[in-house]
């Protein structure tokens, strides 16, 4: 098994929960600070004293060197044990690692930290050291774990010690399903974390849904992820939905949980991560939303929920911008304007907003569908951010050209990387970092979109 090693601020809990966590699994509990002690005979103070930071963090190094071979083991580090490239290289080698993120305003509140070197007479600095090295935690950890109450940290540390162990058989449903990125992508990020991953393409025909579920779906699959044109009528199938799932009216991941099939949508998740990973939260703004299919609707109502100001939504179907609407202001209170495509006259107020998403296919490789006319780019408020959904290509006409305009832009690979790895956190029960799984999810995506087109 591999070892899990805990990184985090003083304070986090590694020691106390690693100590709680090896003792349940019967494992071997080492903590690098008690080990520097032992292998430079003088405490870590005198360490600090005598040879400062740098010999300290040489000791470290040392002390990381001589357990990296080790396996099965759970591994306490010092707070500073990520400030070295090479102490993580050593460390992720064998390890699951787990970011312990725990609150700081409960660290300053309970911990006593008169003790640590680098915060005597002042624990406040704490504040200051976290925001330097929560880059490194997020950059080397695989989760994180930021449950409160000691219970609950053991709990999910010990449920994240059973995944290196685990088999977990998935798949995504939907028909046409040939040109399906999601196995690529959550064997990608999934399988250095499991013992076995298997994810397969399932085509099934819409009328075939409830035999699948019975046969396949409750009894041979861990989970799947679920695509046109079933994200709908599977609702009425399952044992539970997630509330926003059921909000939006639609589930694109479903977990099997001892034969009960649990729905969530985490399409309005990955939407708004990737919108938040280009520097633009939600809150207080507003969005112009074109288009009024599937993807509108999960876009509006995520957009409603996370605290959008007003919506706009610019669709040729104007009863379904409708319902679209209804909806939103039905359960959000988000005030909704409606504006027909193309827009004829020169009402300009759904280009002046602060986030402008294209939910239609036009743009898509390989379907001829086009804008016919991106003159509206030129209307559009400069400072906008422009999220086009669509994935292949990975940079539309429509995103070219607001770029050209000197816009920020986000493409729906985007989306896409973090609906999945937001699926990946309901199938593992576990909050993954997307830091790593990310990268090893771009790394073979580049390459599978490119050979799309
Ligand atoms: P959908 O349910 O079929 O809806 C498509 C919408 O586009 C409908 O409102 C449709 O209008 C409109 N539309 C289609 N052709 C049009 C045209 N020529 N002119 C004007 N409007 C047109 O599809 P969807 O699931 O919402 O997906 C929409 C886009 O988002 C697709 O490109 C899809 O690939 C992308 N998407 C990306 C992600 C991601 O993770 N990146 C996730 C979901 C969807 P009508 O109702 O009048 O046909």
């Amino acid at each position: 098994m591999k070892n899990i090693v805990l990184i985090g601020i003083s304070g986090s809990g590694k020691t106390t929960m690693g100590k709680a966590l090896a003792k349940g699994l019967s494992r071997e509990f080492i903590d690098l600070d008690s080990l520097i002690v032992k292998r430079e005979n003088q405490d870590i103070e005198s360490i600090f004293s005598k040879r400062g930071e740098a010999g300290f963090r040489e000791a470290e190094s040392e002390a990381i060197k001589s357990i990296s071979k080790k396996k099965n083991s759970i591994i306490a580090c010092g707070g500073g044990a990520v400030l070295k490239e090479e102490n993580m290289n050593m460390l992720t080698q064998n390890g699951i690692v787990v970011f312990m993120n725990r609150p700081l305003s409960d660290i300053l509140n309970t911990v006593n930290l008169s003790d640590r070197p680098l915060l005597r007479g002042n624990p406040r600095k704490l504040l200051d050291i976290f925001e330097k090295r929560k880059v490194l935690y997020e950059k080397y950890a695989d989760f994180q774990v930021k449950e409160k109450a000691e219970d609950e940290t053991l709990r999910m540390l010990q449920h994240i010690s059973t995944l290196p162990g685990k088999a977990m058989r998935l798949a995504v449903i939907g028909d046409p399903i040939g040109h399906s990125l999601s196995p690529p992508i959550h064997i990608a990020a999934l399988k250095p974390l499991l013992k076995n991953i298997t994810y397969e393409k399932n085509q099934v025909k819409k009328n075939m849904l409830a035999q699948w579920l019975n046969v396949k779906g409750r009894e041979k699959l861990d989970g799947f992820n679920v695509t046109m044109p079933h994200k709908e009528d599977i609702i009425s199938l399952l044992d539970y939905i997630d509330e926003e799932a059921r909000l939006i009216g639609s589930v694109n991941t479903v977990v099997n949980r001892g034969g009960k099939l649990w729905g969530y949508n985490t399409d309005g998740d990955g939407f708004f991560r990737a919108l938040k990973n280009s520097g633009r939260s939600i809150c207080g703004l507003t969005v112009t939303i074109i288009g009024s299919g599937g993807a509108a609707i999960t876009v509006a109502m995520k957009a409603a929920r996370e605290g959008a100001d007003a919506l706009h939504l610019v669709a040729r179907n104007g009863e379904a911008a409708d319902r679209i609407s209804h909806k939103v202001e039905e359960i959000y209170k988000t005030k909704c304007y409606k504006y027909g495509l193309p827009i004829h006259d020169n009402n300009l107020d759904p280009w002046q907003s602060d986030v402008i998403v294209n939910a239609t296919p036009l743009g898509m490789a390989g379907t001829g569908n086009e804008f016919k006319d991106l003159a509206f780019v030129d209307k559009i408020n400069r400072k906008a951010t422009i999220f086009d959904l669509i994935y292949n290509p990975m940079r539309t006409k429509l995103m070219i050209a607001a770029e050209n305009a000197g816009m920020k832009t986000v493409g729906g690979l985007e989306m896409l990387i973090e609906q999945a790895l937001e699926a990946d956190n309901r199938y593992l029960g576990a909050e993954l970092i997307s830091y790593r799984a990310r990268k090893r999810v771009v790394d073979i995506l580049e390459k599978e979109v490119e050979k799309l087109w």
